[in-house]
């Protein structure tokens, strides 16, 4: 139909979205959730979809009573409160798939960079010391005949898992429930998976069951030539219980792009040598981006022309 829909954006969004958006929406744009206050009733309720990247809290559910559909930007979608919306019956979408390759790719980067501390390396060059001062230090670490504990083998984390088969690494991994198409050896629990191993991937979403889940005692199990990278969430990691085992060689070394308080880093962290750290960046090229807006704006069209989601997130149904 013709009929102009309003959609609302709360908080920064990437700039593909908002110009999808334009051709086809009226587009309410606010600082943040928080700012909804600041809309009059009759613009809260002409609201019947929102594109988000982060937060969108229950109290923004709330205050839009005719909303329909978010679409919300990236795979992870732990900033939106589904349960809310979900008893609305309002449906939630993300970006899964288009991501996968980028992510991947930047894990074995990661992983890589962590154990040969090439971006040490990297440095040492820059300020002059190769001339000055000699080679750099060799890397303590190689990648060669490690054993690989993927925590989470899903469309992510399958495919760092076959990026990794050719790298000659042992490779193992951790889900609830196993898959049945992969030939990987599985664990039944995330402790048996890091007593296994002595590198540890994590790709899995923040949710009350991961959360804090990669504590101490994991930490203990993967040893003191243990590696843990982190491309999930921050969340997933007890961030204080990792800082001290990297201080007191609990374990070797980590390699992390995601954070418990994003964008704090704490001093702690960034003062240790034996860590590689990364800002969120693991999806973060322009193709990679442009392909995750499009897939925003594309679920948000479909929604409003046919009733139909492309990519719901399963907690919330697909169709209106
Ligand atoms: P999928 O849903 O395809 O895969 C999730 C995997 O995690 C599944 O194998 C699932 O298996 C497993 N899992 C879920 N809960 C648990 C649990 N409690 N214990 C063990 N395993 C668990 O998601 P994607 O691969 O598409 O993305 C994964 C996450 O990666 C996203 O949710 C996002 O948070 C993060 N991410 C981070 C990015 C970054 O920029 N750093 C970029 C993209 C994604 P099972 O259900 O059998 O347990």
């Amino acid at each position: 139909s013709s009929e102009r829909i309003t959609i609302l954006i709360p908080g920064r969004i990437h700039p593909r979205v908002r110009a999808r958006l334009t051709e086809r929406f009226d587009l309410v744009e606010i600082d943040s959730a928080d700012a909804v206050v600041a809309l009059t009733e009759e613009t809260r309720s002409g609201v019947r979809g929102a594109a988000v990247s982060g937060r969108f809290p229950a109290s923004l559910i709330e205050a839009l009573p005719h909303l329909q559909v978010i679409g919300s930007f990236g795979v992870g979608y732990d900033g939106v409160d589904v349960k809310a919306a979900a008893a609305r019956g309002i449906v939630v979408t993300n970006t899964p798939d288009v991501l996968n390759d980028e992510v991947a790719d930047t894990t074995i980067a990661l992983l890589l960079n962590t154990l040969r501390q090439f971006p040490a390396a990297e440095s040492y060059l820059r300020a002059g010391r190769w001339a000055a001062e000699g080679p750099f230090p060799l890397s303590p670490m190689s990648l060669k005949g490690r054993r690989i504990g993927i925590h989470g083998l899903g469309r992510i984390g399958l495919e760092i898992a076959e990026r990794l088969v050719p790298f000659k690494v042992d490779i193992s991994y951790h889900t609830r429930s196993p898959r049945s198409d992969v030939s990987f050896a599985y664990h039944d629990s995330l402790l048996g998976l890091a007593r296994a191993v002595d590198t540890l991937i994590s790709i899995v979403p923040a949710t009350p069951q991961t959360k804090g889940s990669i504590n101490a005692e994991v930490l203990e199990a993967l040893g003191p030539d243990g590696v843990l990278i982190n491309v999930g969430r921050g969340s997933t990691i007890d961030q204080p219980a990792l800082i001290r085992a990297l201080q007191d060689g609990t374990i070797a070394a980590a390699g992390l792009d995601v954070y418990a308080d994003e964008p704090q880093v704490p001093d702690d962290l960034i003062a240790l040598k034996n860590v590689s750290l990364l800002p969120h960046v693991a999806s973060a090229s322009v193709p990679t981006r442009n392909a995750m807006a499009d897939l925003v704006a594309n679920n948000l069209i479909a929604w409003f022309d046919s009733g139909k989601a492309l990519t719901p997130v399963p907690e919330t149904s697909a169709s209106s």
